[in-house]
């Protein structure tokens, strides 16, 4: 198992396939983008697989979520999706993604095994996309969640970060949208997790701000707790139920203490929190011939030494060096 000294287990993988990305949201890159891991640091399929064998194998993952940067530019993701779902015990498989080319590849990802997706919108206005994501591609991504809902992996969960004077008046329309798509909303705070470390708690758009502005057109109650579990949302039934909304307040609402996530990036480091300022090296080691009992145990050490919290309210707190992007979000 990868337990933690506070108790906690982690069943639930992050795993960046690359670091590059075809949008750049404000929040996380900046314009020119930024120096790509190269591609001999990148973990190669078959070490991929190898490590992700070892983890439902022998450290108790249940689910993987394929993510990055932008995972459907990993080239041969449907094969990486189905040598996934091959392995013993299988995983649930989990994919988050901007939807750009997801039209063409929600079905054969579904064939080879993707239980689940969730879809990044921020907005549903061509030119507030262009002025948030820095390119014009709404259409493809709205193509995107169509293809997936069409392709079975439903229900569709979709991801907004609303930012401040950009898309926060649109909270209203986005879940009208999704209600009316059968997708899952969920509103997630913006993070201090962007590459240009632009982050300003004063114009974040809280978790509190955003249940506001849903409540001028939306009776939403609070779903039981206990049905939360480790997800990160607060889920809010609407207007009866059973249609739910989500917010992710991980800064004004952090849920650190029921987490039970662990993150290995692309180029093969274990991360034990979004917010940690150490990595521990898989990659190093698998290449130099280490068996899967020694990968294990550096795994299980990594995660043992998880904090108790991410600490971005904490006064010395210190954004770490690698961005969303790089991480997996
Ligand atoms: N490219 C894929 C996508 O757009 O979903 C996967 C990676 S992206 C880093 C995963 C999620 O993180 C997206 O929903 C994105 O909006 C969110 N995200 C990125 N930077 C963020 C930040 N600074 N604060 C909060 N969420 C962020």
């Amino acid at each position: 198992m990868l337990s933690d000294s506070y108790g906690r287990v982690a069943t639930d993988l992050r795993v960046s396939l690359t670091d590059r990305c075809n949008l750049r949201c404000s929040y996380c890159m900046p314009p020119e983008g930024l120096d790509w891991l190269p591609s001999a640091d990148q973990l190669t399929d078959d070490e991929l697989i190898r490590l992700l064998g070892i983890a439902v194998g022998r450290l108790g993952i249940k689910e993987v979520r394929f993510t990055g940067g932008e995972p459907l530019l990993r080239r041969g993701l449907p094969d990486i999706v189905a040598r996934t779902a091959a392995l013993t015990p299988r995983p649930e498989i989990s994919l988050t993604t901007n939807g750009i080319g997801l039209a063409r590849l929600a079905g054969p990802l579904r064939a080879a095994g993707l239980d689940r997706i969730n879809v990044s919108l921020d907005t549903l206005e061509a030119d507030t996309f262009v002025r948030l994501a820095r390119r014009n591609r709404l259409a493809d991504v709205l193509a995107g969640l169509a293809a997936a809902a069409e392709a079975g992996l439903t229900p569709v969960k979709v991801n907004a970060v609303l930012m401040r004077d950009v898309n926060d008046h649109e909270a209203v329309d986005l879940l009208q949208f999704c209600l009316g798509h059968g997708y899952e909303l969920r509103f997630i705070e913006q993070m201090p997790l962007d590459a240009q470390h632009g982050w300003r708690r004063e114009s974040m758009v809280t978790a509190d701000e955003i249940l506001a502005m849903l409540a001028v057109k939306f009776d939403l109650v609070a779903d039981d707790p206990a049905d939360r579990g480790s997800a990160p949302a607060e889920a809010f039934l609407i207007d009866g139920g059973p249609a739910k909304v989500g917010v992710i307040g991980s800064v004004t609402r952090p849920f650190c203490g029921t987490c039970d996530r662990v993150r290995l990036t692309a180029d093969g480091q274990v991360r034990n929190c979004l917010f940690a300022r150490q990595e521990s090296d898989l990659r190093g080691p698998l290449r130099s011939g280490a068996g899967d009992d020694e990968l294990a145990e550096r795994w299980r050490q990594a995660v043992a030494s998880k904090l108790p919290g991410h600490g971005i309210n904490d006064p010395g707190f210190l954004q770490p060096a690698r961005p969303m992007s790089a991480i997996g979000g």
